[in-house]
């Protein structure tokens, strides 16, 4: 079995994170966190948080650092993560975030961050035809739909366009993206702690790109990350 690892993957909505991040979990046998889905959730479940997270999430705002942090903070601490690692996908959002990610992690590090780059006309095209289980989270599209109708392959689930891919939404989401997240690619390149990998062509070329930053990283800190 693969060693464990402390991944973050960062791109924009619609670089793929989600479909990599899955891939990524498979293949080193580590925790897929996703904040996203994590909220996602806590809507359907009705929880306070969710109540909270809805109208913010649907317009494509951000929620608060605090708030998704003590909730991160939290997935981090039980048992699975603590043991083997984690690939967080949709957090840190800010810099704020990632100075608090470090914080909680420390004295450990990231293993590293991988930024999966797609140009943005690209994204648009993909937001505009993506659709997910409403269970599972699995992700799916115009282009490569369910086998049978619109109910996901994986676990039976209702397969359906998200709230947040209305034009509206995504066009603000990405506005979030340049001014809040984008930042965080320098910040983490000053601390060595960075890879990007082109996010174009077909999923599996791009999970292998990835796995080869990955390996490329480990083997130069003498083969294994934790
Ligand atoms: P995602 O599935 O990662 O695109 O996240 C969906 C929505 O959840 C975002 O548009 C935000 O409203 C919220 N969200 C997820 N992760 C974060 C985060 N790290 N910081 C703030 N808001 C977040």
């Amino acid at each position: 079995m693969a060693a464990g690892a402390r991944l973050v993957v960062l791109g924009k909505q619609g670089a793929g994170k989600g479909t990599q991040c899955l891939s990524l979990s498979h293949h080193y046998v580590v925790t897929h966190v996703s904040t996203g889905d994590m909220l996602r959730e806590a809507v359907k479940q009705g929880t306070g948080l969710g109540k909270k997270a809805k109208e913010l999430m649907d317009r494509g705002e951000l929620l608060g650092d605090d708030l998704i942090m003590e909730m991160v903070s939290g997935r981090l601490a039980e048992s699975d993560t603590k043991d083997r690692g984690f690939i967080l996908d949709g957090c840190p959002r800010t810099v704020e975030q990632a100075r608090m990610l470090a914080d909680l992690l420390a004295p450990v590090d990231l293993d590293l961050v991988i930024d999966i780059e797609v140009p943005t006309s690209q994204v648009l095209r993909r937001l505009a035809s993506r659709r997910v289980c409403v269970d599972c989270g699995a992700n799916y599209s115009l282009q490569a739909r369910p086998l049978i109708g619109w109910t996901c392959d994986v676990c039976g689930g209702e397969v359906v366009q998200r709230e947040d891919d209305t034009e509206e939404a995504i066009s603000r989401r990405l506005e979030i993206y340049e001014i809040q997240t984008a930042p965080l690619i320098d910040w983490y390149r000053e601390r060595g702690q960075l890879a990007q990998v082109a996010g174009t062509g077909l999923p599996d070329t791009v999970t292998k790109r990835i796995v080869r930053a990955i390996e490329d990283r480990s083997n130069r800190k003498g083969g294994r990350f934790t």
